[in-house]
């Protein structure tokens, strides 16, 4: 293993009802969903971040900017996959993605095995590569009443020079 690299990333969006809850490339069955340009995967938003951070090249809005209408309803996974396409280029490998998704209801975890498959599946890597956590906000603030969800999230890559 060369150097190693490591990139932080931090994502929110409000729900409202009426839209998609799309978390980590799958849509999950509720009520409400995050209110967003493109699709509004927290988890998309934030992985794809910790991505560019560790490689240093700027963030998420600098390569899809939510002005431009081309990302308009976008699926976020193809922000994943870009961003797989930039490391690729700069022969940069993905080592670890450790995320956390915080959110009142509903129950992620059961959703977690097919998260880390499309998730793996748009960055090139196994399954393994990617670890996921689910945490409530104990009622508090405006996660905790259900009104938006977050995700965090660290990624390690390693090059060879
Ligand atoms: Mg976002």
């Amino acid at each position: 293993m060369g150097k190693i690299r490591c990139g932080i990333g931090y994502d929110l969006h409000r729900l409202a009802e009426g839209r998609a809850l799309v978390v980590g490339g799958i849509t999950l069955p509720f009520d409400k969903g995050p209110v967003g340009h493109s699709d509004g995967d927290v988890l998309a938003h934030a992985m794809c971040d910790a991505l560019l951070g560790a490689a240093a090249l700027g963030d998420i809005g600098t390569h899809f900017p939510d002005t431009d209408p081309k990302w308009k309803g976008a699926n976020s996974l193809r922000f994943l996959e870009h961003a797989r396409n930039l490391l690729d280029e700069k022969r940069l490998k993905i080592e670890h993605v450790d995320a956390v998704v915080i959110m009142e209801k509903p129950k992620l975890v059961p959703h977690f095995p097919k998260m880390r498959e499309v998730l793996a599946k748009s960055l090139g890597v196994l399954p393994e590569t990617i670890h996921l956590k689910a945490k409530t906000n104990e009622g508090v603030d405006a996660i905790g009443r259900g009104e938006a969800i977050a995700a965090h999230v660290v990624a390690t890559l390693s090059s060879e020079q």
